[in-house]
């Protein structure tokens, strides 16, 4: 694995510290299994992308639009306004969480390939800069309920470019056959059709082409695409405001290189060159992923014949990433044990799948009762938990300096049945 610091943690003597505060204090103020962020490490890494993407820009106009599904805590998306950030959402419910947090809905774009009437007419009230259109009766639709508001919906066809983005195929969501986006080749005709509806206007073109991207190139090839695409249709007489090519760059989980951001930002500026329009970018895992870790505490240590188990109170319902992808997630000690203390383990949750499995084969000296950290958890991790064997969701508690504050409070079984009812 990198280095400790790589995801914004260090050991002070032998005990695992988000900035200033040891994780040991964190596991005895809020218990575990508990989610951990730091706010300096989220902090630095949009500063990293903000700063690769402003200077590339040179005052040339952008706005970073968190893609709130990563990690849609209100907390972090406070912070992310303060930042600057606009928001990329895919429900309702993500804009209600970023108004709450303060977001400005005018930073705000919308996509997602279900969106339904009421989503569309409350983002519409709420005055969104842009929806991201997935298919063409989602256009339709989306002018009709305009129409009856007396509006109109200020749209971005989301295109799919046929790039290959080289992930897991079930983060890879650039190629033909997949169920997001436009076809490219029928990209044109269908601004042609936007153009006629009388409760649209055209803002934008868009393309997400996968997730966790380790190489630039193909994010570079699909922007290349889509501003020739914009060129088109400017030669049809339709004038694009903004040019967005998704989110998507990677995080560094175990040893994956990490996208250089100035040469990224650089290569995104010079296909766009002179054309008087804003960059959008829809950046999720790279602001967060490396920002959270998943604390958790061995409740059992099991020897077997042919392998040993570390039975933790985190499981799949609380990070599914490890079981859903295969993902692969560094698991360190909260208290460091010397090298030859540490057996093989498998790192398994309580929850009754032969995928509930955290970490497979890793070298741990944990015993009962002491406490672990996995990594990288701050993207996708507690926004895709869930309460499978009745397990109430994890505490979210965020860093800052010395000081740690609860973001959000560990569920009760009581919070879990209070909306079930029996018959009378
Ligand atoms: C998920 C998603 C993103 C963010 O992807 P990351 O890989 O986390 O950067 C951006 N845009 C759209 C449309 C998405 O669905």
């Amino acid at each position: 694995m990198a280095a400790i610091e790589t995801y914004g943690a260090r050991y002070e003597g032998d005990a695992l510290f988000i900035e200033g505060v040891s994780l040991h204090s964190v596991a005895a103020q809020f218990g575990t299994p508990t989610y951990v962020y730091s706010k300096a490490a989220l902090t630095a890494a949009y500063g990293r992308l903000d700063a690769a993407v402003s200077q590339a820009r040179a005052g040339r106009s952008y706005t970073l639009c968190y893609a709130v599904k990563a990690n849609s805590n209100l907390a972090i998306l406070n912070l992310l306004t303060k930042l600057g950030a606009g928001f990329d959402i895919v429900s309702g419910g993500e804009l209600q969480r970023v108004l709450r947090a303060g977001g400005q809905a005018n930073k705000v774009v919308f996509s997602g390939l279900g969106k339904t009437r009421d989503e569309i007419a409350m983002a519409l009230q709420a005055g969104i800069k842009c929806f991201n259109v997935e298919s063409e009766p989602e256009l339709e639709r989306l002018s009709e309920v305009a129409s009856a508001l007396k509006v109109k919906a200020p749209v971005s066809l989301r295109v799919n470019p046929d790039v290959d983005a080289k992930t897991h195929p079930y983060i890879s969501t650039g190629l033909k056959n997949n169920k997001f986006g436009i076809a490219f080749d029928r990209a044109r005709s269908v601004y042609q059709r936007a153009a006629t509806l009388p409760g649209i206007s055209i803002a934008g073109v868009d393309c997400h082409i996968g997730s966790q991207l380790t190489d630039a190139s193909p994010l570079v090839e699909a922007m290349q695409k889509i501003v020739s695409l914009a060129d088109d249709l400017a030669n049809d007489g339709i004038q694009l405001h903004h040019i967005c090519p998704g989110g998507g760059v990677g995080i560094t989980y175990t040893s994956e290189p990490q996208i250089d951001l100035v040469r990224y930002a650089n290569a995104l500026q010079q296909a766009l060159g002179n054309r008087a329009v804003e960059l959008l970018l829809e950046p999720g895992r790279a602001i967060v992923g490396n920002a959270g870790v998943l604390l958790t505490k061995v409740e059992y240590v099991k020897l077997g014949a042919n392998k040993n188990f570390l039975i933790v109170d985190a499981a799949m319902n609380d990070l599914i990433r490890p079981a859903l992808y295969q993902a692969h997630h560094e698991i360190v000690e909260v208290q460091r044990t010397q090298t030859q203390q540490r057996k093989e383990f498998d790192v398994v949750g309580p929850v009754c799948e032969s995928s509930d499995v955290l970490g497979y084969s890793r070298q741990l000296g944990a015993t009962e009762g002491e406490l672990l950290a996995v990594l990288s958890a701050g993207a996708y991790g507690f926004v895709m938990s869930s309460n499978y064997n009745t397990r109430p969701r994890a505490a979210e508690v965020m860093i800052d300096g010395v000081k740690a504050t609860i973001v959000r409070d560990r569920e009760t079984v009581q919070g879990l049945v209070s909306g079930e009812y029996l018959l009378d």
